[in-house]
């Protein structure tokens, strides 16, 4: 009889049996090798040892005879607790009086064994116990790390993160294996679990019957693992997300058999992924909006500086900017378009050569008093025009300056002033020539007053001229000698008069302006020589404080000479009025820091109409027969000097003084 039987099955064990005849020989070494037969007397001592007890223990009979059997068997091992434990089900065929002990082989290994006794009476009367002992070791020591493995398994299903669940289903999807994590994940107990329908756990947007109904499809195609996530009910009605590996599981007929899996609770993680998503969707909202922003200012900036470049071009300053050896980095359109060549050609390229030579010491000593302290400075040197015509520049260059303080770059701001300067020197001109007119005014008031002057040693000359005739005439050596005499006084008046002529004609003299060094208290003589007459008619007394020695000053003899007359008969004019024993003209110099200054005090009306800041002003009159120009030209007399002219106030009120301030020089007036 031919029997269709599965391995491992009573029937395949059957049909095994009875293909083969009984062994005797094979059996007995099987049994020698597992079991082990011996007699012990009532108090345990062994008095037959089977020789099978070398092969399965090691140890030889007779050196066993007469020994207590625990010394072997039985001993006290804490092993001795695990393999009592041990299920029943390992001791297939276990009678129910076996006894299982720890032994001890020869060389010290444990050793398990069943025990089996029964009691025998010997030739004397006395009781002993026939002992049949089972080598069980290799099937406990299975057991046992099976048990081990198991445990260690449970504990690791056991000990799962909360948020794992492992289980099995069925062919029908029932659950028919759940870890207890599943309490802790969806709220129901393991009991409550097994033999239920997995889907009664799917929620609504879980994976659906139909996608496991794919899976089992692909399971018996042959596909292994699968991966989902859907959402599955909690026991509390609400819904948790599980992520799942299952894998299927095929019967010994090799059909489906259900599905094992492992499920992770998702719910937090997807949650938190939900969250970082809603994030990055609100940061990218945020970035697009910054974005916008951004863009929006950009937009702003790039029309201001557009804007502004429209202004730093279409200026008709020009604006350059150049490192300490004069290579330009920088120009703008006006001044490209100024020197009739393209930016980037004049980028690069120094200017230094442009510079007049006879203009370098300006330049120079202007950059050179650019620091961090003073960082700018102005000058106006010369350089050619594109058609090879001399133009003056006017520049104001600031620097910048490194940590050390060196500089590194400068930028300049200038114009070409050729046309202002013209225009200057066309109003200095006018202004000479208005000087000159108002000298020649001044000169015709004062006419009356020299004709007066010089008439004194014409008629002192006349009287000595008649004396010295007389004395010729009456002849005789001691007139003779008079009348030489006579001729030295008119030779002395006739000098007096010529000086007198001479100032005037070069007071009322039309010439350019001539710097030279000068000494105001020189200056200050002849212009008050100029007006002695005046000064004479207006009955003041004179007082000189003048300093003895005066520093020199750079400036136009004539026009300082026209500057004190004007003050002079002002100053003369103005005490008309002042009780004649009160009119009293002082005047001062003195030097003191780099420069000397002039003080003219009278003690005349002083401010009438307290018109004070209309002194100055050209046309500006008090009197019937005035011009209202003496005072306005010596302002513009005194800014062309570089000098400062103005009034006080004489305590009490009693009159008023001009001050003017002028810088000293050096050596040389240039
Ligand atoms: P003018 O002498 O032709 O009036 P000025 O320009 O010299 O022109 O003077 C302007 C005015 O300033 C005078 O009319 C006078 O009112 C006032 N003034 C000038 N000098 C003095 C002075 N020393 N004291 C008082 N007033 C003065």
């Amino acid at each position: 009889m031919r029997v269709e039987a599965v391995p491992d099955s009573p029937e395949y064990e059957l049909s095994f049996a009875a293909t083969r005849p009984f062994d005797y020989h094979a059996w007995l070494a099987a049994w020698q090798r597992e079991y082990v037969f011996f007699r012990i007397d009532a108090r345990g001592r062994i008095n037959y040892m089977a020789p099978s007890v070398r092969d399965i223990l090691g140890y030889e009979p007779d050196e066993m005879l007469g020994r207590d059997y625990r010394e072997y068997f039985d001993i006290d091992d804490p092993l001795q607790l695990q393999l009592q434990e041990l299920s029943a089900r390992m001791m297939v065929g276990e009678p129910p009086d076996a006894h299982r002990c720890v032994a001890r082989r020869q060389n010290g290994e444990l050793a398990f064994f069943s025990l089996r006794e029964r009691r025998v009476h010997s030739a004397f009367g006395v009781v002993d116990r026939e002992v049949m002992g089972q080598d069980i070791t290799a099937r406990v020591e299975a057991e046992l790390s099976l048990r081990q493995s198991e445990r260690k398994y449970r504990r690791l299903v056991e000990g799962l993160k909360s948020e794992y669940i492992i289980y099995a289903r069925d062919a029908h999807n029932r659950i028919t294996y759940v870890s207890p994590s599943i309490e802790r994940v969806l709220g129901y107990a393991v009991a409550e679990m097994i033999g239920q329908p997995a889907a009664n756990l799917y929620g609504s947007r879980s994976v659906g019957d139909s996608v496991l109904e794919r899976f089992k499809r692909d399971s018996e195609a042959g596909k292994l693992v699968h991966n989902f996530a859907g959402e599955f009910r909690h026991r509390d009605g609400g819904l948790r997300i599980l992520e799942i590996q299952e894998r299927p599981v095929f019967g010994a007929d090799g059909r489906y058999a259900g599905m094992e899996g492992i499920a992770k609770d998702v719910t937090d993680a997807a949650a938190a992924a939900r969250e970082i998503r809603e994030l990055k969707e609100e940061l990218e909202r945020r970035v697009a909006h910054r974005t916008e922003q951004l863009s929006r200012i950009n937009e702003e900036l790039r029309a201001s500086e557009s804007r502004y470049r429209g202004v730093v071009e279409t200026q008709t300053e020009f604006i350059i900017r150049w490192l300490p050896d004069g290579t330009r980095t920088f120009v703008n359109e006006a001044y490209a378009r100024y020197l009739g060549r393209p930016a980037s050609e004049l980028i690069g390229e120094s200017f230094f050569p442009r510079v007049y030579s006879e203009d370098w010491t300006t330049f120079d000593n202007a950059i050179a008093s650019i620091t961090p302290a003073n960082p700018s400075a102005t000058y106006e040197v010369r350089g050619p025009r594109p058609d090879g015509a001399m133009a003056w520049m006017q520049w104001t260059s600031r620097a910048f300056f490194d940590s050390e303080g060196k500089p590194v770059e400068y930028q300049s701001v200038g114009r070409d002033v050729t046309e202002l300067r013209e225009a200057a020197d066309l109003l200095r001109q006018k202004e000479n020539h208005l000087a000159h007119l108002s000298r020649l005014a001044t000169a015709g008031e004062m006419v009356a007053g020299i004709a007066h002057e010089i008439n004194q040693p014409l008629h002192a000359a006349k009287t000595f001229a008649e004396a010295a005739r007389r004395n010729l005439q009456a002849g005789g050596e001691e007139r003779i000698a008079t009348a030489i005499e006579c001729t030295a006084e008119i030779s002395e008046a006739i000098s007096r008069t010529v000086q007198i002529i001479r100032r005037l004609r070069e007071f009322t003299k039309s010439k350019p302006v001539e710097l030279e060094r000068l000494d105001l208290n020189v200056v200050l003589r002849e212009a008050v020589d100029l007006t002695a007459y005046e000064i004479r008619r207006s009955g003041a007394t004179v007082r000189r404080r003048l300093a003895e020695r005066m520093p020199a000053i750079c400036g136009d003899r004539i026009q300082l000479e026209q500057l004190f007359v004007n003050l002079l008969v002002n100053a003369c004019e103005a005490m008309s009025q002042t009780p004649p024993g009160e009119r009293q003209l002082t005047i001062t110099t003195a030097a003191a820091d780099g420069e000397a200054t002039v003080r003219i005090r009278d003690s005349g009306s002083g401010l009438r109409d307290a018109d004070a800041h209309r002194l100055f002003d050209a046309f500006y009159t008090t009197k019937k027969e005035g011009m209202g120009m003496g005072l306005s030209l010596c302002k513009s007399i005194a800014e062309a000097h570089n000098a400062d002219l103005r009034f006080e106030v004489n305590e009490g009120g009693a009159g008023l003084t001009f001050v003017l301030t002028i810088p000293t020089t050096g050596a040389s007036c240039s």
